[in-house]
């Protein structure tokens, strides 16, 4: 569903993400890790163009990401980000309902109905009519979750989606998560969650300087082969 070539991003001079290759197929979810400053982020927002890259080829669920068709490519991709997910002066039914509306062109009633089953799946069925900032934030996060599923995404893309929360709202975070994993949707997540890579990922992708220094099933977290990539790991305990 995903394919990267020779991705290469830059800030003016700084050069962040460095001849990347990465093929995600149909279903598979795959965690990033890496440490800070290693291009995590900056990837995850280049494939759909929130940051554009320098030279490369993106192609999500059989389209060449381009000028052209940024918008298609757009279209299929949820996205939630570390925070700041959702219009503060909008009811969370209206977060929802809004984009698809507005962006997806469903009519209101189909909208609203989408909502609906999207917040029950994250357990917020009863909080549509609050705002945002009337919610813990696990709640909040899992809002902004409902509202990157109920687009019904090819890809969802996930940046830290538990990093900005306090530890006791982590888990209701992730329990969502892994319950929308196991419904077969394909997944990006950039996470240090080791636990949840281990539950939910097919494969784990270990970032550094901007470059895959090493990917493989979950089980590399417990038997990295590079030293890297231990380090990273030992310093996460
Ligand atoms: P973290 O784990 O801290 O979130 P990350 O792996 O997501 O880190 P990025 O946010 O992709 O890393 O940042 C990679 C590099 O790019 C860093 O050196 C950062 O300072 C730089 N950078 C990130 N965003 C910008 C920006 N908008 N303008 C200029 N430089 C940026
Ligand atoms: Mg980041």
């Amino acid at each position: 569903v995903v394919t990267v070539r020779g991705l290469n991003v830059a800030y003016g001079t700084l050069e962040v993400v460095k001849g990347v290759d990465l093929d995600v197929a149909q279903g598979e979810k795959v965690v990033i890790m890496g440490p800070s400053g290693s291009g995590k982020s900056t990837f995850l927002r280049s494939l759909i163009w929130l940051v554009r890259p320098k030279s490369g080829k993106i192609v999500i669920d059989g389209i060449e990401v381009a000028q052209q068709t940024l918008m298609d490519v757009r279209k299929r991709v949820g996205f939630v980000f570390q925070h700041y997910n959702l219009f503060p002066h909008l009811k969370v039914i209206d977060n929802i309902v809004l984009p698809l509306v507005k962006v997806h062109g469903l009519l209101r009633g189909e909208a609203v109905q989408r909502a609906r089953e999207a917040l029950q799946l994250v357990g917020l069925a009863d909080k549509e009519r609050a705002y945002p900032l009337q919610l813990s934030g696990g709640q909040q996060q899992r809002a902004a979750i409902a509202r990157a599923i109920a687009i019904r995404p090819k890809v969802l893309m996930l940046d830290e989606p538990t990093s900005a929360l306090d530890p006791e709202l982590v888990e209701e975070v992730l329990r969502v998560l892994e319950d929308i994993a196991r419904r077969g949707t394909t997944m990006l997540i950039v996470t240090h969650e080791i636990d949840f890579a281990l539950d939910v990922a097919d494969r784990v992708v270990f970032f550094e300087g901007g470059k895959i220094v090493e990917e493989g099933p979950p089980d590399i977290l417990y038997n990295p082969k590079t030293d890297r990539f231990r380090q990273f790991l030992r310093r996460l305990h």
